[in-house]
């Protein structure tokens, strides 16, 4: 009996006598679903990786444009094929027998069931690629630890450790053409070079240099180790900056290395690696070099082929090679998207399968009556605007339906987003089911269930029980709420995280809200979820985000935008202020109190620690009590001081009883006092601008026209274009797009995202490739949404690996 590979030789063979894709009877691409499953069963689970390797580039050399496209294809199989795993021993009938079975038993797994789980050790990794790297010539258990110490441990992690930047020796300069303080590279003969003490007792290594078109003299100070490396008549390649010292151009200390021939003629654009102790950037490269050449070729393909035809992507041995050793910039170019695609694909797919596994779990339709929604409409003091009535239609539709709903509502400061929670909360109490709202702190649980209770008390009918949760409600009042909760006679909760606790049980719990959904964890947000049955999930933002990040990040949830500002709400007029002018600000300050206001002054902000901010606002707050506003009622706030001290300052404040709040970004967070009018931060250079953006929130909601004031210790050009940009708009979402541009995804996100996968190549600015991978993903993903297709497996794998422990814990897996 012929092998699979002596067949598939013999085909190729054939094939390459001509290239017309006539070797077999409807071309190569047909032929390889036969291949694939002849290979499959002679080789076993052992070698799938390679067997689907081969596969996918059958299946693409039919669409291959050119004779020469194919001839270069044909090349890269035959070699594949030489290097074929061995097939699998003789006692394969049983262990083929168990594989059917399991086929076999795969379509009736519950349509929820998570991704078929890959085996421990896969299955190629005994054919290479997940070895060690101590597999690797030249590579011993030193130089492993060493490796390990840049995050690589595997063959594999070393075809993934992606060069910082790339030096164009394409772009060399002659000599005699270079100019003063520019940034070039030249390539020289040494044609002097030696060491000499400096009078200080240092040493200076200095070297003459030629290209035949002029000289140039180098020079390294304490670096006396470089006269065994740079000898006269060797020749280097030098980068730096062009200096001069007594009239002559020169180099001081720059970049140097010995030519590799072959870098400069294979790879004339040379990779440079990050580096570490004991890791040298040539020894590095020519191990490099020396794997990507091996390796590539057998780093199977996980992106399925038909995403890679509709796409028109590299294929990942291409992408691999030209990462590392580019031909030149466009291929380099062309490398990174394919390597920056497959991040926000594998991405994707992963937000995608979360999704369909919160899908996929029966929820409870609610039956939601339209009148019931107009009664509701009707007993508000307002007019809802079209935003909050888009975002109303959408969630009511998703109560009706019998998939549980996971929608993020996302709003600026003041859109009107808890009128929105009350109506899905109304809405469901007149289902008779029970509802629950977590906010983070006391204050806004308070305040939410205040609005709350008086927007259902107005509907028709009985009222509805509302009840308040939090740390400070205990003994019998909590116990009440226990019991009420369990028998279903309260109907709607409120509260903090004093509801996640273990003794809190509903009856039938079929929304639950969570309010400034990223001051909780996965955790807790899952906790809440759990104590219903699939329950309609509604959570609530009012940190806008740029619709790049809002992809990336809650790709997995539905989004619903109030874009629109309830009418007649005047602007907050902000201003910067000069730290000259404080004295000014204050006056401002005083102003407005005395016309019945209030204000907040904000601290600047201590990164150092906690303990050391709040110090600093102790001493603020001093100094303003004793020396600025000596007659004026004020109060503190920081993170330091007891939750319940916390309350009290808030609610005198609230109350009226303060007339100035000095604090910490502590009070970042949503609370409402109409009456404030001024909000004057202290260090506004140092607050991200979507920060800046929440405190100016927390004033201009009331009737009285408002300001925020911003002084700023920074007169940095970066720091006046942020407030600047604070100062020209007020929309939220335009400045969240600014403040991820001028400070990176990195701050931007902060630690508030902390467990999202790190993305190498991928940017979470561009907004194209994530629509792009967005796209593919989501057409991908409706042909096999578990990947449970055999052909799928590399790709299941390889989501699995990227999104680590996010996704496959417990039954949850959010990653916002
Ligand atoms: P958010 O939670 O989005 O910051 P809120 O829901 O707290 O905003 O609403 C802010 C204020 O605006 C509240 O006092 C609320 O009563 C009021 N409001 C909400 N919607 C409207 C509307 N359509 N017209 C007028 N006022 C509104
Ligand atoms: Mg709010």
């Amino acid at each position: 009996m012929t092998t699979p590979i002596e067949k598939l030789t013999k085909i190729l063979r054939l094939e390459a006598e001509k290239y017309q894709d006539r070797a077999v009877f409807g071309g190569l691409a047909r032929y390889t679903d036969t291949w694939l499953q002849e290979a499959e069963a002679a080789f076993g689970l052992e070698a799938a990786g390679w067997v689907q390797a081969v596969a996918d580039r059958l299946r693409a050399y039919s669409s291959l444009p050119d004779p020469a496209a194919r001839k270069e294809a044909m090349a890269a199989l035959l070699e594949m094929l030489q290097a074929a795993p061995p097939l699998r021993p003789p006692q394969r009938e049983a262990k083929k027998d168990e594989r059917e079975k399991r086929a076999a038993s795969a379509p009736h797994a519950p349509a929820g069931a998570r991704l078929a789980p890959t085996p421990a050790t896969p299955a190629y990794a005994r054919t290479g690629l997940d070895s060690p790297v101590t597999a690797l010539q030249g590579v011993g258990p030193q130089q492993a630890k060493r490796l390990a110490k840049l995050g690589i441990h595997t063959i594999r992690d070393m075809l993934y450790l992606f060069p910082r930047r790339y030096d164009d020796y394409s772009q060399l300069k002659p000599i005699n053409r270079i100019e003063y303080d520019e940034e070039v590279t030249i390539i020289a003969q040494v044609w002097d070079a030696g060491a000499r003490e400096t009078r200080g007792g240092g040493s200076l290594f200095k070297a003459t240099l030629s290209d035949g078109t002029g000289f140039i003299e180098a020079t390294w100070f304490n670096q006396s180790y470089l006269a065994d490396r740079i000898k006269r008549g060797q020749q280097i390649a030098i980068s730096g900056r062009v200096d001069e010292y007594l009239g002559c151009l020169c180099f001081n200390s720059p970049e140097w290395e010995p030519l590799e021939q072959e870098l400069l003629h294979t790879a004339r654009i040379v990779p440079v690696y990050p580096l570490t102790g004991g890791i040298h950037a040539r020894w590095l490269r020519r191990l490099m070099k020396r794997t990507v050449d091996y390796w590539s070729k057998r780093l199977p393909d996980h992106l399925p082929v038909s995403v890679r035809q509709e796409t028109g992507l590299l294929d990942l041995e291409m992408a691999i090679v030209q990462i590392h050793f580019p031909d030149n910039m466009e291929a380099l170019e062309q490398a990174r998207y394919r390597l920056a695609f497959d991040e926000l694909f594998v991405l994707q797919i992963g937000l995608l399968r979360q999704r369909h596994q919160w899908r996929s779990a029966p929820g409870r339709p609610l039956p939601v009556d339209d009148a019931t929604l107009r009664d509701f409409i009707r007993g508000l003091p307002f007019e809802p605007t079209h935003a909050q009535q888009r975002a109303l239609r959408q969630i009511v539709a998703d109560l009706r339906s019998d998939q549980p709903m996971n929608r993020l509502l996302q709003g600026d400061v003041g859109s009107g987003k808890t009128v929105v929670a009350a109506a899905a909360m109304a809405l469901t109490v007149a289902a008779n089911a029970q509802a629950a709202l977590m906010a983070p702190t006391e204050i806004l649980a308070e305040q939410h269930y205040q609005t709350i209770s008086r927007l259902l008390e107005q509907m028709p009918g009985p009222s509805p029980t509302v009840r308040l949760l939090t740390g400070s409600v205990t003994g019998r009042e909590r116990e009440e709420i226990y019991t009420g909760l369990a028998d279903g006679s309260v109907d709607v909760v409120v509260g903090t995280h004093a509801l996640i606790q273990e003794g809190v049980q509903f009856k039938e719990m079929a929304l639950a809200v969570i309010d400034e959904q990223h001051r909780f964890g996965v955790r807790q947000r899952a906790v809440l979820r759990q104590k219903g049955y699939n329950p309609h999930l509604l959570v609530m933002t009012a940190t806008p985000i740029p619709r790049s990040l809002e992809l990336t990040l809650w790709g997995h949830l539905d989004v619903s935008t109030i874009d629109e500002m309830p009418p007649g709400r005047k602007p907050v007029v902000t201003r910067l202020i000069l730290p000259t002018e404080r004295e000014r600000a204050y006056i401002f300050v005083r102003n407005q109190i005395e016309k019945g206001r209030q204000a907040f002054i904000i601290c600047p902000l201590v990164e150092e620690s906690e303990k050391v901010e709040a110090k600093a606002a102790v001493e603020e707050h001093k100094r303003l009590q004793k020396h600025i506003f000596p007659d004026l009622r004020m109060g503190l706030l920081h993170g330091r001081m007891k939750g319940e001290e916390k309350e009290a300052t808030m609610t005198r404040f609230a109350q009226g009883e303060l007339d100035i709040l000095v604090a910490t970004s502590v009070v970042e967070v949503g609370i409402d006092v109409p009456n404030a009018t001024v909000m004057l931060v202290e260090g506004a250079d140092r607050f991200g601008l979507a920060q800046l953006h929440q405190f100016r929130g927390r004033v201009g909601r009331g009737k009285h026209a408002s300001y925020c004031l911003l002084v700023s210790d920074s007169s940095s050009p970066e720091a006046q274009e942020r407030l600047q940009a604070i100062e020209a708009t007020n929309d939220g979402f335009a400045l969240a797009q600014k403040d991820l541009e001028l400070r990176g995804p990195g701050e931007f996100l902060g630690t508030r995202q902390s467990g999202f996968p790190d993305l190498k190549l991928a940017s979470v600015t561009d907004l194209r490739l994530i629509e792009a991978a967005r796209e593919a993903a989501r057409r991908f993903f409706e042909t096999d949404p578990e990947l449970a297709d055999p052909g799928n497996r590399l790709l299941a794998r390889r989501v699995t690996q990227f999104w680590k422990g996010e996704g496959e814990g417990e039954g949850e897996g959010e990653v916002s």
